[in-house]
C-alpha cells in the first residue's frame, strides 16, 4: 500500500512541476495565496460545522463562528451588499441553492443557451435538470457575443418567468441587465447573476456590478476571477426577509450538509487579498486578455467580436476553424505546453466538434505576466499553428518564457512559488 502512496504523491509533484513549466491558459483556474492554502491543511479540514454562526448542531465551533464571520463581513464588504453565504462548496451547490430557494419544480427560468455560452447548470442534464425547472432561452446576438435586447424583451414578455439568471462560462461582455431592468419589473421577474467566471473582476471594479444593475441575487464559484479557494457563495441585496430566509435555507439544509471549513477560512483570507489587491489585479487581468486577443488577431488567428475590442473580461473565444477545429488545436497546444481548452461557440454546427478554442489571463495574470508576454504567448501559437514549428521547440519556449513567471503576486506574502508541491511530510511512508 505503501506504493499507492508514493506513486500518488510522486503524480502530484510531477503534475505541479507540469503546471509550472507550461503557459496556462484555462479562463476559469486560478492559483491559490501561500496564506490561504495553508488552511487547507489545518484541522478546520476534519470538523462540521452545519447551521449558521451561533445556531449550529455541534459543539467545539466556537473558533468556526468566528472565521464564517468575518468570511461573511468581508463578502459583504467587498461586494457592497446586505447578504452573504458561505455555505455552497462551489458554484454549482450555489446554483443548486438559488434553485431550490428560489424557485419550484416546473416553473419557467431565465437563461441562455450553452452554445451561446452557459454553464452545463443551465441544461437539463445538470442543474436545472435535477431541480425541473424548465430554461425559457434568451435571445442572443453573435456579432456583439451578448444577449439581443428587444427580442429577449419580447421573449420575457411572451412567456414571463418569475426567475432570470444572468452568467456565462464563456463570458466576453457584460450583460445588458440595465436595459432588461424595466421588462423584468414589468413580468415581477426576479434577476438572478451566475458570477463564477467574473467575479473577482467585479469584486474589483473591472466588470458590471449586478446587484446594483437589477440582480438580487448572485451565486458564484470563488476560485476562477477570484483568486480564491474551491468553493462556492451567494450574495444578494434587495431580497425581501422571506427571500433572504428561503435563499440560506437553500444552501442548508438544501443543498449542503458541513461546508468544507478549510475552504470556507481560505476563501476569507482570499477575500481580504482582494479588497487589497483586487482592483489593480483585475485590471491588469482584463489589460492582458485584451492584449492576447489584439496579438492573435494580428497574427491572423479568428478572434471572436473584433470590432468590439474582443472583449471585456478575463476571456477571449478564438475560431480555429482554419488550424483544424477546437479539439486538434487544444490538444495540439496542450502537448507544446499551452493548456487550454476546446469551446462551443454560437453557430456551431455539432457540440461534438467544436470549432473554438476559449482562453483566459487570470492564471498568466496572477504570476505577474503584463501586456509584452501576451505578444510573446501569440508568437508561440503562431509557431506551432500557422508556421509549422514542432511542439517540442515551442514546449521549451514556452518553459523558458514560463521560468521568468513562476512567484504569486497580487496577495499578501507575494513572491512565494506559485506551483510548488508542498511536501509538508517529507517521510517516506514505508
Ligand atoms: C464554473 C461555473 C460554474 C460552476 O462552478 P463550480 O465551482 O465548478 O461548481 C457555475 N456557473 C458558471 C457560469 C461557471 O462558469
Amino acid at each position: 500500500m505503501a506504493q499507492v502512496v508514493r506513486d500518488i504523491r510522486a503524480t502530484a509533484q510531477h503534475h505541479s512541476k507540469r503546471f509550472e513549466s507550461a503557459i496556462p491558459l484555462i479562463a476559469s483556474e486560478n492559483l491559490l495565496s501561500p496564506y490561504a492554502k495553508e488552511l487547507l491543511i489545518s484541522d478546520l479540514h476534519s470538523r462540521y460545522a452545519e447551521g449558521l454562526p451561533g445556531e449550529r448542531y455541534y459543539e467545539g465551533n466556537e473558533d468556526v463562528d468566528h472565521i464564517e464571520n468575518v468570511c461573511l463581513d468581508l463578502a459583504r464588504r467587498l461586494f457592497r451588499c446586505s447578504f452573504a453565504d458561505v455555505r455552497p462548496i462551489s458554484g454549482t451547490v450555489a446554483n443548486l441553492a438559488v434553485l431550490k430557494g428560489l424557485a419550484e419544480p416546473f416553473e419557467l427560468v431565465g437563461t441562455s443557451r450553452l452554445a451561446d455560452g452557459a454553464h452545463i447548470s443551465s441544461a437539463s442534464f445538470g442543474a436545472f435538470g435535477l431541480r425541473s425547472v424548465k430554461p425559457v432561452y434568451y435571445a442572443w446576438d453573435e456579432e456583439r457575443m451578448t444577449i439581443d435586447v428587444p427580442r429577449t424583451k419580447e421573449i420575457l414578455r411572451a412567456v414571463r418567468p418569475k426567475l432570470c439568471l444572468f452568467g456565462l462560462s464563456l463570458f466576453l461582455f457584460p450583460m445588458p441587465i440595465d436595459e432588461l431592468r424595466p421588462t423584468l419589473e414589468e413580468i415581477g421577474a426576479r434577476g438572478w447573476y451566475d458570477g463564477a467566471h467574473v467575479l473577482g473582476l467585479i469584486g474589483g471594479g473591472q466588470f458590471q456590478d449586478p446587484l446594483r444593475e437589477g440582480c438580487q441575487v448572485l451565486s458564484s464559484s470563488t476560485h476562477k476571477t477570484l483568486p480564491g479557494p474551491q468553493h462556492g457563495i451567494l450574495l444578494g441585496e434587495g431580497l425581501e426577509p422571506d427571500g433572504a430566509k428561503r435563499l440560506a435555507s437553500g444552501a442548508f439544509p438544501g443543498v449542503t450538509s458541513n461546508h468544507h471549513l478549510h475552504t470556507m477560512a481560505a476563501l476569507a483570507v482570499s477575500l481580504a487579498e482582494h479588497l487589497e489587491f483586487g482592483r489593480e489585479y483585475a485590471r491588469q487581468t482584463v489589460a492582458n486578455a485584451k492584449a492576447l486577443a489584439q496579438a492573435l488577431n494580428e497574427r491572423g488567428f479568428d478572434v471572436l467580436a473584433e470590432p468590439l475590442g474582443f472583449t471585456q473580461s478575463h476571456t477571449i473565444a478564438v475560431r480555429v476553424t482554419n488550424e483544424g477545429g477546437g479539439e486538434a488545436v487544444a490538444r495540439a497546444l496542450a502537448d507544446a505546453g499551452i493548456i487550454s481548452n476546446k469551446n462551443l461557440l454560437p453557430g456551431d454546427a455539432s457540440p461534438k466538434h467544436p470549432q473554438g478554442i476559449r482562453l483566459g489571463s487570470p492564471e498568466v495574470t496572477r504570476v505577474g505576466m503584463k501586456e509584452r508576454e501576451m505578444g510573446r504567448i501569440a508568437d508561440l501559437f503562431d509557431g506551432l499553428l500557422h508556421k509549422g514549428r514542432s511542439s517540442d521547440e515551442i514546449r521549451t519556449e514556452a518553459a523558458q518564457l514560463k521560468a521568468g513567471f513562476t512567484t504569486l503576486q497580487y496577495c499578501f506574502g507575494a513572491g512565494e512559488a506559485a506551483y510548488r508541491y508542498y511536501d509538508l511530510v517529507g517521510r517516506d511512508p514505508s
